[in-house]
């Protein structure tokens, strides 16, 4: 059978990071396959120096589309084939929403594009979490792990949020939204409970 792809979604500082390295030690999560993207091939590496430079915003979001393309034909397509049961730390929606941001004074409707330029060849994920916050709490989590990115930005970040809520309401099937201005414990225990349901109804 056809494996499943779970994708964690959220702003900068949303605690995606500290809750999936919870989740790796989690027992009821052995058999899953963690990823991410960027990724940490070349073409990832690539990636994280246009996040940290002042390059062009579509030659961004090109080798942000580049890496989810090898991402998808090295990593995501074989598990898939292979029946495994998949967790991607970022995946295609950071893209609508970061770039939806960056792009805005080039197109009408950049999410649209962005979402245009992918279809055909990506991935949909079957199930989506997305760590909602208000981006003033993730900065100040932010401010705490030292040198900020050019995207950690609080009037980014909401703009950012808003696009991640517009692609939540437009397929509601696919997104689940988890509140993360919680104590840990609770959103690993709520993010546990949702995946193990979700695993469960997915076979
Ligand atoms: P992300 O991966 O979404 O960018 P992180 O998991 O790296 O976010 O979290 C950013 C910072 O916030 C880290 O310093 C982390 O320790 C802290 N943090 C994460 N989740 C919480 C939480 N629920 N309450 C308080 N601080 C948190």
């Amino acid at each position: 059978m056809r494996g499943k792809l779970i994708t964690l979604e959220g702003i900068d500082g949303s605690g995606k990071s500290t809750v999936l390295e919870r989740l790796k030690a989690h027992p009821a999560m052995s058999r899953v396959v963690f990823t991410r993207e960027p990724t940490t091939c070349w073409i990832g590496e690539a990636v994280e120096h246009a996040i940290h430079s002042d390059t062009d915003h579509l030659a961004e979001l090109f080798l942000f589309t580049a890496d989810h393309a090898e991402h998808i034909s090295k990593v995501i397509q074989p598990a898939l084939e292979d029946g495994k049961t998949m967790i991607s730390d970022r995946y295609s929606d950071s893209r609508y929403a970061y770039q939806g941001v960056t792009l805005g004074d080039r197109f009408d409707d950049p999410i649209k594009w962005i979402q245009s330029i992918h279809s055909g060849w990506t991935i949909v994920p079957d199930k989506t979490i997305l760590f909602d916050i208000d981006p003033k709490i993730a900065v100040g989590r932010c401010g705490n792990r030292g040198e900020q990115t050019k995207f950690e930005k609080i009037g980014f970040l909401e703009r950012v949020r808003a696009n991640y809520l517009r692609l939540a309401e437009e397929d509601p099937g696919r997104f689940m939204i988890v509140d993360t201005d919680r104590p840990i414990e609770k959103i690993e225990a709520d993010v546990v409970e949702l995946l193990t349901s979700v695993v469960q109804a997915l076979y």
